[in-house]
């Protein structure tokens, strides 16, 4: 679409081979970066088994490895994107063992339920203003269909290949799995996600703590803000002391292995600018509705795209990402709620939200 022919893998070092997650231009953005790790001679994991169907054939068999020499499938967290070739692989090699932490298991093995619930169907559902997503929903599915917006939802994840998962085995903070990796738990981006830590290498796999100039990712509905603000600071300390050096993402480009302290403080930063902005636009007006702050914060955010403006997808798709930055907003206006610095009020079946 570019007209530049995009690299389907990197080779990290001898025994792990990043597959680059889609570009944006493909408009897949159910992908991620997916790691293939070398246990053994011929012994292999894959962290967060992601990727596009055609990407991880073809580096399959560009590496000469056979889908029975991958024994395991680490998932970092339940996310979609992170998952949505799992049960190709199972069903490749039925021995493979899949681990996560507990908490993520049901978004995996209930993906459909969750997903309901990840954008704010109740927020959206009788405005005007998203007549455009519906319209958007409508077009990924049946455009003459009388079906609910839950049910078109259905049909968008399943144009997106999510689906209900089953893992095999759950991972907590200090386990080491297969491969000496070590499991550290960081959530926030997610409540159970968790980094893989390769200690020999000095490398850490940080998942959703993915350093990309879009910025930390909190508009799922079980984000937690200030949780997501310690685990950056984890990998921080983790740089400082010297025993991480190289970042391995499940986002962006990849390796990280320059300015890791400046470019994670970066990262960081874009969570409390984002808590300066809308603290910024509440000053404007005594109180105001979710609607009202995402009005004034999608102008800023869909700068970050203005590259893509000119496909015709991109109408449909930034609909969704309106409604994603709305659940966004709301987990920002959660944690200012709790320093204390905003408050809600609900009046006539409103919500409002006002600067203490
Ligand atoms: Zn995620």
């Amino acid at each position: 679409m570019l007209g530049k022919k995009r690299q389907i893998f990197s080779k990290i070092n001898e025994d792990i081979i990043l597959i680059h997650q889609d570009s944006m231009a493909s408009m897949n953005f159910n992908t991620c970066n997916s790691y293939i790790l070398r246990l053994r001679d011929n012994e292999f994991a894959i962290i967060d088994p992601g990727s596009s169907l055609k990407k991880l054939n073809k580096t399959l068999t560009q590496n000469n490895i056979d889908f029975e020499n991958i024994k395991h499938a680490y998932l970092t967290h339940g996310h979609s994107d992170h998952v949505n070739m799992l049960d190709y692989l199972q069903e490749k090699n039925p021995e493979m063992i899949s681990y996560i932490h507990p908490l993520e298991r049901s978004y995996v093995e209930n993906a459909v339920e969750y997903y309901e619930l990840l954008f704010p169907l109740r927020m959206i559902e009788n405005q005007e203003k998203f007549s455009d997503f519906i319209t958007a929903i409508k077009f990924y599915t049946h455009p003459n269909s009388n079906l609910t917006l839950n049910q078109n939802f259905k049909m968008v994840f399943d144009t997106w290949n999510v689906k209900s998962r089953k893992v095999d085995k759950t991972i907590k903070h200090g386990d080491v799995l297969p491969g000496g990796l070590k499991v550290i738990h960081s959530p926030g981006h997610t409540p159970g996600m968790c980094m893989l830590y390769k200690e020999q290498d000095k490398i850490l796999f940080s998942s959703d703590i993915h350093l990309s100039k879009a910025g930390a990712t909190v508009n799922g509905d079980k984000c937690s803000v200030s949780e997501y603000k310690k685990s950056i600071k984890k990998v921080m300390e983790m740089v400082e002391e010297g025993v991480v050096e190289m970042l391995l993402t499940g986002h962006g480009k990849n390796p990280i292995n320059s300015n890791l302290r400046e470019r994670l403080q970066q990262f960081y930063d874009t969570i409390t600018k984002k808590e300066v902005l809308i603290l910024t636009i509440l000053q404007k007006k005594e109180k105001m509705t979710i609607e009202d702050i995402t009005n004034a914060t999608f102008a800023e955010y869909i700068k970050r795209f203005e590259k893509f403006t000119h496909l015709d997808m991109f109408r449909d798709t930034i609909c969704i990402a309106e409604a994603s930055e709305m659940m966004g907003n709301y987990n920002f206006l959660i944690e200012l709620e709790r320093l204390n610095k905003v408050r809600k009020e609900v009046s006539e079946d409103k919500t409002f939200w006002m600067l203490v």
